[in-house]
Parts: C-alpha cells; structure tokens; sequence
C-alpha cells in the first residue's frame, strides 16, 4: 500500500500524488523546529511562576525537564482522570521527588469516569471532551495558584504556534522536540525510562480500549500521529502501525495491571468493553453522530491531546 512519504498516511487515507505526499503535507510548510524550541525557552524564562501538568506520561514528563531548566517556581498539578496508570502515578511521584517541585492532585474523577462511560458505551473516542474538561480545570488552578503560565507536554496544535492565548496561556513545551528528544531529556534530567502501554500513549488506560472500539482499520489515532510525522516528531513509517487497534490481550493485560488502581465504576466500564470486543456483539460505531472521532477530525486543525 501506497503512504505519504512525509506524514505516513495510506492512501486508504490520503490522497497521495506523485511526488509522493498527502495533499495536506503538499500544503504544510517544513517545520522549523530550532525556531519553535527557542520560542518555547523564551517563554519560560520569561514565566515566574509556572502551573505544570503532570499526568506520568513521556510528554509531560519531558515538559517537567525542560521546564525546571528554566523556572524556578513550578507547580505540578495531576488531573485525577481516574484513567492513569498506576506507573504513570509511580513516574509522577518520581519526577517529584527528583525534581523537588510542589505537586498537587485535582481530583473530581466522578465527571471523568461518567464521561468515558457514556462516550465509550457509544463507541466514542472521549479524547476530545477529556482533554477539554482537563483545561478547563488547568485553567482554574492556574488563576488560583497565581501562575502566569501553563506549561504542557503538548505539541500540538502544530504550526508554529507555541503559545495558546489565555489567561493564563498555554505553553506547549514540546514544540519542537522529537520523541527520541523527550525520551533523552526525561531520562538525563528526571532518570526514568518510559515505555508505551499501547499506541502513542504511556499512561491513560482508556485511550486503548477507545482505540480498539473505533472502526477505522488504524483507529481515531492515526490523524494525530500522521500530524505528528508531519511536523518531523514521529517517523513516517511508524505512524500506521502505532496507529494500529490493540489487541483483546493487550487490552486485557492492562486491565489486570491497572484493573486494582482504577475506580470501579470505570473498572466495570472497560471490562464491557472488552467483552463487547471478544463477544463480537459489538453495536457498530457512533450511534448517529459522525464516525470521525474528536481527536481525529480536530488533528489536522491541530488539536490539544489532554493526557502527555
Ligand atoms: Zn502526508
């Protein structure tokens, strides 16, 4: 099968000429990511106070790095989604102690788990409304802790664009560092190795059950990690087979290393799930609403991933 050469897309996906590219990388400019790393270090040295979210996942854990390199007061600050993994709480607890910085817990987990249920019961990604009520409550506790800034392990949206407008704005600090980049500064700066669960992801365990639920053959992720090759922070040739569903065995793996941590109500929900999966009595996608999930249909726009 055919794929863009820059972004990874099949051409089951993507319109790909013969030069080779998607008609969307045709359209996007080289990124140059020199120029957004040296936006993102003016942006925190210029930050006095930072609010850091921390959710144990390589993204954010990078964000941590970068930014205790150049801020003084950090504040890191969890989002108990109900839905990370105990290793992503064990790195969280890591990263502090290493780093030294204060770090907080918000937790009004009930809203997350209903929210993944109802989305997940209607085979819908919940990626978009979760990231959404995730900066809400960021946005909250930066007005209440008096941060000037809200840093995340985000690279996305992709362009130039480092710094979302608000009150506070939102730095995503990972504009412009590669995964292998995030990888070495995680481990140089905090000394923590962090592998995949499954996909992209290294520390929400709802993102792989929503994944394997989807019909698409690479599930809701492969616009985001298309958009990810695009911008030069992910290999090509990597994005169809990351972008590809987990297995019932996977997704019953973490269940049982995560199954004991989770709230029982979002307990009870993946394991419908994976018995929707395995019993093949799967309902089919959406329900009436539009197949493309949130995550997906807003990545080409360049869309905020919640967990990092
Ligand atoms: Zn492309």
């Amino acid at each position: 099968m055919r794929k863009c050469v820059r972004c990874g897309l099949p051409e089951t996906h993507a319109r790909i000429g013969p030069d080779g590219l998607c008609t969307t990388c045709r359209r996007t400019p080289p990124p140059d990511h020199r120029a957004m790393k040296r936006r993102v270090e003016r942006a925190l040295r210029n930050a006095e106070r930072v609010l850091l979210a921390l959710s144990g996942g390589l993204d954010s854990l990078a964000a941590l790095a970068l930014t205790v390199r150049h801020v003084d007061e950090v504040v890191a600050v969890t989002v108990d989604t109900g839905s990370l993994h105990p290793e992503a709480w064990r790195r969280c607890a890591l990263a502090r102690r290493v780093t030294e910085v204060e770090w907080t817990v918000a937790g009004d987990t009930d809203n997350f788990v209903r929210l993944f249920r109802d989305r997940l019961r209607r085979n819908l990604s919940p990626c978009g409304p979760c990231s959404r009520m995730i900066r809400r409550r960021l946005r909250k506790l930066a007005r209440e802790t008096d941060a000037d800034l809200i840093v995340t392990g985000h690279e996305l949206p992709h362009g130039d664009r480092v710094l979302m407008p608000g009150d506070p704005p939102i730095l995503r600090a990972m504009c412009g560092r590669t995964e292998r980049e995030r990888r070495e500064l995680v481990r140089e700066e905090l000394g923590i190795d962090v592998p995949k669960l499954a996909g992209y992801t290294s520390n929400c365990v709802v993102l792989p059950f929503a994944t394997a639920l989807h019909p698409d053959p690479y599930g809701p992720e492969l616009e985001r990690l298309a958009a990810m090759a695009r911008y030069g922070y992910i290999d090509p040739e990597d994005v169809t087979r990351i972008a590809e569903p987990p297995t019932p065995d996977l997704l019953r793996r973490l269940l049982g290393e995560a199954g004991p941590w989770l709230p029982p109500e979002l307990k009870r929900t993946l394991e419908e799930v994976l018995n929707r999966l395995t019993s093949g009595s799967d309902p089919g996608p959406g329900n009436g609403e539009p197949r493309t999930s949130e995550p997906s249909s807003d990545a080409s726009r360049g869309r905020s991933k919640a967990a990092g």
